[in-house]
């Protein structure tokens, strides 16, 4: 599912009409009608009070059943702080605050780049995942990995 149609479920399973809902989160209707259109997304101010509001958490907001992940570096999103934004303010859906703000990639990168950024993460991927990646074995991972995400899969 995606977030407009996470959103717009929501609304319709609390019997909100569109300008409720707008009250509910101090946004306008308009905003809430572009949520739903596609258009735009929520801020993640607005991201984070509905979250309180009707007990979401964000992989559920952002219509993801298991866990979202940047779609450029391959971070877990867990936190709305640590979302992207758009170039007209919304969170991005996709990318993480460090790849992605204002609807443009922070650093152009090739995707070899990317993976020796992530490297550099290589002792703290290990402790967190209980694993014991060499860097070359990590490498072969990461190329695997990478290459299945929205900024570098090839068309
Ligand atoms: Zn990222």
């Amino acid at each position: 599912m995606t977030t407009k149609e996470v959103l717009t479920e929501l609304r319709k399973k609390n019997g909100l009409t569109q300008d409720q809902m707008a009250d509910k989160l101090f946004v306008t209707r308009q905003a809430v009608s572009r949520w739903e259109n596609g258009e735009t997304t929520p801020n993640i101010d607005t991201l984070k009070l509905l979250s309180q509001e009707f007990d979401m958490s964000i992989n559920a907001l952002l219509g993801q059943p298991e866990y979202a992940i940047c779609q450029s570096c391959g971070m877990p999103l867990q936190q709305f702080d640590e979302l992207g934004t758009e170039v007209d303010g919304g969170a991005s859906v996709e990318f993480c605050t460090y790849c992605y703000q204002n609807g443009a990639y922070t650093q152009n990168r090739s995707l070899e780049e990317m993976i020796e950024a992530n490297l550099q993460f290589l002792d703290q991927w290990n402790s967190s995942q209980g694993t014991n990646y060499t860097e070359d074995e990590a490498r072969k991972i990461l190329t695997v990995h990478l290459a299945t995400l929205k900024r570098w899969k090839t068309k």
